[in-house]
């Protein structure tokens, strides 16, 4: 029997309706950019596996220190422990994370870094006596699927059974230049009711709304505001993080910087999960007293693992050198090439591109897009291009390690896509 056959019998995949789609492609090895399945047949890895494995899959520099870390400390406690891994991990990303940034916080993926974010800013307040119990969120957000990440999500259909349960959240549009004077009166009107705790974003892009983009400027403002007004920032950088968008972090683009950082996804090279909540000396020092119940008492079994930290490391090594820093500005302009050939073209839309971060949204009439996704995926796919449209809108998001060839096959297979449609 085949993978794909046996998968049926136990396992149960995410974000799938079994009913619909039951088949799940086994791939049975991974290299570089490339994936391959139980049939011998390649796909180009055009979204990174969700965005992780930015250097490459099984990349060897990687690999190669996780198993000499593996023959050295497997896992420990980090209650009342710590180890060179953790240590070594957090002075290498304070390197590179905004200036403000002092503390870093261990969770195992992007929803409880959020989560823990959110209950940073809440027990901020509440540790200070402040009443400031309400998340401010931007339409369209995705920030994971715990509770408290969901809840601060943008709302959607497969949320329904939920909502009654979701922690207080108000909801602004995203900043643009014909709405950002309505934008701005909407939040101050919310933050002057005075019980707003925090504003969470992820910023430039949203990745889940296909890499919808919105300019530093805006963000810029409504944090200030957001400062002046006593309420916590958090950049949801889950995705944006770690070179994708041409800086190290999204944050790098803005002038005023967050007051917490979310980070998981290519954190580890795609590897391992691991999640990382970052915070300033101001949040953090509103735990700190004599105290106990002041700290913030969560935690998760694995935090801070060894293994996990040591990808992190080599990962942030490889994208501080010089061959990945080359990768970044050749995939940037090799997007900018094929963008001023495709967005004239009849079919094509609005495009948009941030970094290696490339998007083009179809000029196609609503009621077709289920089918249209269906279509365009396994058009993709029949012609060894793994990419994963969301909705109207076909997104690149490679490893940094993409070479030219494979680039353009991805640009060839999208041009004839348009094609068939
Ligand atoms: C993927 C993602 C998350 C959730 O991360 P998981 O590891 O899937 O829990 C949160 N925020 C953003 C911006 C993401 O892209």
């Amino acid at each position: 029997m085949s993978l794909q056959e046996r998968d049926k019998k136990h396992l149960w995949h995410p974000l799938t309706q079994h009913k619909l789609h039951p088949n799940h492609l086994a791939i049975v090895k991974a290299n570089g950019a490339l994936l391959f399945d139980e049939k011998g047949n390649e796909y180009i890895d055009g979204i990174s596996s969700w965005y992780t494995c930015m250097y490459g899959h099984c990349n060897e520099f990687i690999t190669n220190k996780i198993k000499a870390q593996l023959s050295e400390l497997d896992f420990t406690i980090f209650s009342g422990f710590t180890h060179k891994p953790a240590i070594e991990m957090s002075e290498a990303l304070m390197e590179i994370l905004p200036q403000n940034q002092q503390k870093i916080f261990f969770s195992d993926n992007g929803s409880t870094s959020v989560d823990v974010a959110i209950k940073m800013s809440l027990q901020y307040h509440f540790n200070q006596g402040n009443k400031q119990t309400k998340i401010v969120a931007l339409e369209g957000g995705f920030h994971g699927d715990t509770f408290g990440a969901m809840s601060v999500s943008g709302l959607s259909v497969y949320n329904g059974p939920f909502e009654e349960f979701f922690i207080d959240v108000a909801r602004i549009p995203v900043p643009n230049k014909d709405n950002f004077e309505d934008v701005k009166k909407q939040f101050l009107a919310l933050l002057k009711v005075g019980n707003v705790a925090s504003f969470i974003f992820e910023p430039l892009v949203q990745g889940a709304s296909a890499m919808f983009m919105y300019e530093a400027k805006y963000l810029d403002e409504l944090i200030a505001i957001a400062n002046e007004n006593h309420v916590l920032t958090i950049a949801d950088e889950v995705m944006t993080g770690f070179g994708k968008t041409g800086k190290n972090f999204a944050s790098d683009y803005l002038i005023n910087k967050p007051d917490i950082i979310c980070l998981s996804k290519s954190l580890t090279g795609g590897i391992a999960p691991m999640a990382l909540t970052t915070c300033t000396q101001k949040v953090y020092d509103a735990f700190y007293a004599d105290d106990i119940s002041k700290g913030l008492f969560h935690g998760h079994t694995y935090s801070a693992n060894p293994l996990a930290c040591t990808a992190a490391l080599a990962s942030m090594e490889l994208l501080k050198s010089d061959e990945i820093q080359k990768n970044i500005k050749r995939i940037t302009n090799s997007h900018q090439e094929f963008d001023s050939k495709i967005k004239n073209h009849s079919k094509v839309g609005a495009t948009r591109q941030l970094g290696i971060i490339y998007a083009l949204e179809l000029n196609i009439k609503m009621e077709r897009y289920g089918n249209l996704r269906d279509k365009l995926f396994n058009h993709f796919m029949e012609n060894g291009v793994f990419l994963r449209p969301l909705g109207n809108t076909i997104y690149i998001l490679a490893p940094f390690v993409i070479t030219d060839e494979q680039l353009e096959k991805v640009y060839k297979t999208i041009e004839e896509a348009l094609e068939i449609l």
